[in-house]
């Protein structure tokens, strides 16, 4: 049992924390082939790329030109045939699943097109879900909820369901949900896709803004061209290389 005093201390909000100095993501000559029959599809080709902290990156083309296989190796969730990929200077193409699986839960955090927020819970469960699965000690979850709900402007709604909030406000918890355990680093599959321009416009200024106050960088993908002024870096995609 903690003494009373120890329990106090970690109701605390977590302090704030600096940027890292160096960069969150540095990937080296990354290539990717997966086995078709007899053939390998050669879909990554090449990519070089960084991000720095506090940066908003994005991975823009068409359908099928290879940005979601790169996101998936840029979060430790596949690996690349061959090529590096540097997660705050840690080198996560060396890992095993176990050891990336760990780091994932810790300093990533992963937002989808389609929202994945769990049907039955509220927003409120659905962010602390996030924070259970990260091991972060039960006596922060309430201010860290109420803190990301906040964020991303559902201080009203923290107790309504999926099917209660707009596509836009489901995304909104969606990402709420993928910051809460404060990961360096926020990987987004076309987050604005299934939403309307303004519900998008919304989730872009959501994203700067949690920028700001999370220090956390975040790499996205899209296909949607209007969106594109708000980042600080674009990677276009074509046929699996960067042109
Ligand atoms: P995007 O996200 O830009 O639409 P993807 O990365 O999803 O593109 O897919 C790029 C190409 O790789 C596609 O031709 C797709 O069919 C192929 N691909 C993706 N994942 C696999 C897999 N696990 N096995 C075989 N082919 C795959």
């Amino acid at each position: 049992e903690p003494e009373p005093e120890q329990e106090e201390r970690l109701e605390e909000e977590v302090p704030a924390r600096e940027l890292d100095a160096g960069p969150i993501l540095v990937v080296n000559q990354v290539e990717r082939f997966f086995p078709v029959g007899n053939e390998q599809l050669h879909v990554l080709k090449g990519i070089q790329m960084e991000v720095q902290p506090g940066q908003l990156v994005m991975l823009r083309g068409r359908s099928g030109s290879g940005k979601t296989t790169l996101l998936n190796i840029l979060g430790g969730l596949d690996q690349p045939s061959s090529g590096e990929v540097y997660f705050r200077g840690n080198p996560f193409h060396t890992w095993d699943d176990d050891k990336r699986t760990l780091a994932r839960r810790m300093d990533i955090g992963f937002i989808f097109q389609a929202f994945a927020l769990m049907p039955l819970l509220s927003a409120w469960e659905n962010v602390e879900l996030s924070l259970r699965m990260a091991n972060v000690p039960k006596a922060q979850w309430k201010s860290r909820v109420e803190h990301c709900l906040e964020l991303v402007g559902l201080a009203k709604r923290m107790h309504h369901r999926p099917f209660e909030l707009s596509g836009g406000e489901q995304q909104r918890v969606a990402i709420a949900k993928a910051i809460a355990h404060r990961p360096r680093l926020l990987l987004a599959d076309e987050p604005t896709a299934e939403l309307d321009s303004q519900m998008g416009a919304q989730v872009m200024a959501v994203f700067k803004n949690i920028i700001r106050t999370e220090q956390v960088s975040i790499c996205m993908t899209t296909h949607d061209p209007t969106i594109l002024e708000v980042a600080d870096h674009v990677y276009e995609m074509v046929d699996g290389k960067f042109v």
